[in-house]
């Protein structure tokens, strides 16, 4: 039995809008399919009526660059990301995520929009997002609208988007300037296919002197139902010197504020609450180190 009836390719976002609109929460947006077909397939979500594709989407799978602003489609595949030279230089971080996402095959169909859409608090690209302190380009409830792109996540694979009638059309964030930095690491299972144990994304930027944390933004999933922050962490960094003191202080306060949870399939709670902590050591000093140097070259992507 098929997994849908009527398959979609819309050609604008209104036309996207007015196809879901049409069916009335009996067909689902898909992308790239790598997550949506499983979850048919494994009965996590309903079977819908039809599949409305948005990757024909005029302007949806491309990137643009705007002065210090960098801004991608919901379309733009993992793969689109890694070979983007100004994303490797200027947003580290995004491009060492979608650089493991998967293997090349699910890098060449899976895009940025579902790997947020699908709201998981471990989702590679959507971690580093975060720490670009990204916002989306949305339609919800008909209203198109720029938001934090925090403010979409409500819980583990939920999100404010009603995917049978809403659209996730891209993203905005600035990229790195001078003294600024950012990079991503993850720790996965060797056979491991799907989401990491943990992933750890960071930016900051440096003082003048180029000693000092001037402001700095961390994101660590999965450690609450949502991707988000680890703000008493960052806090901790503001306005002190650039180091290993600094790293194993940031490293304590993870210690007494994280709360990582057990999962069945990846790693007890205790295990992550380790790695937090092995993250953290890798990836700040990295990301300070690119913003002091400048030179940004991503590591490990379509390595593992
Ligand atoms: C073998 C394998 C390995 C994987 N490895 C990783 C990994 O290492 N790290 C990782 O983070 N993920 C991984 N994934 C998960 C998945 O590939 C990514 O999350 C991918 O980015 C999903 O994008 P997609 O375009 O395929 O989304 P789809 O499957 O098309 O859609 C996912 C969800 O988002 C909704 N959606 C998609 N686009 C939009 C939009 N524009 N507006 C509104 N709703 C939308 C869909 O309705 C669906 O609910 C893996 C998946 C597979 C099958």
């Amino acid at each position: 039995m098929s997994l849908w009836t009527h398959y979609h390719t819309p050609a604008t976002v209104d036309e996207a809008l007015t196809l879901l609109a049409g069916y009335q929460g009996r067909a689902r947006v898909i992308a790239g399919g790598t997550d949506l077909l499983l979850d048919i397939r494994h009965g996590h979500t309903p079977r819908p009526d039809a599949l409305v594709d948005i990757t024909r989407i005029s302007g949806i799978a491309t990137l643009r660059q705007d002065g210090d602003v960098m801004a991608l489609g919901a379309g733009v595949t993992h793969a689109q990301i890694v070979a983007e030279p100004v994303l490797s230089a200027r947003a580290t971080c995004l491009v060492e995520s979608c650089g493991v996402v998967g293997g090349p095959q699910v890098r060449n169909v899976g895009t940025i929009g579902g790997n947020v859409a699908h709201a998981l608090p471990a989702g590679d690209g959507t971690t580093s997002l975060v720490a670009l302190d990204a916002e989306a380009d949305v339609v919800l409830d008909g209203v198109r609208q720029w938001l934090p792109l925090r403010a979409l996540f409500v819980g583990p694979g939920q999100s404010r988007l009603d995917q049978t009638r809403d659209l996730l059309v891209g993203f905005r964030f600035r990229l790195c300037g001078p003294r600024e930095g950012s990079a991503f690491k993850r720790i996965m299972r060797p056979q491991g296919v799907a989401l990491p144990i943990l992933g750890c994304a960071a930016w900051v930027r440096l003082d003048e002197s180029g000693a000092r944390y001037d402001d700095l933004r961390i994101c660590i999933g999965p450690v609450s139902k949502v991707p988000s922050r680890a703000e008493a962490v960052e806090e901790t960094l503001r306005g002190t010197t650039v180091g290993a003191e600094a790293v194993e202080r940031a490293v304590s306060v993870a210690r007494e504020t994280l709360r990582p949870r057990t999962s069945k399939f990846r790693a007890t709670a205790e295990y992550r609450q380790e790695m937090v902590e092995v993250l953290l050591r890798r990836v700040l000093p990295l990301a300070a180190e690119r913003a002091r140097t400048g030179e940004a070259i991503p590591e490990g992507v379509g390595m593992e």
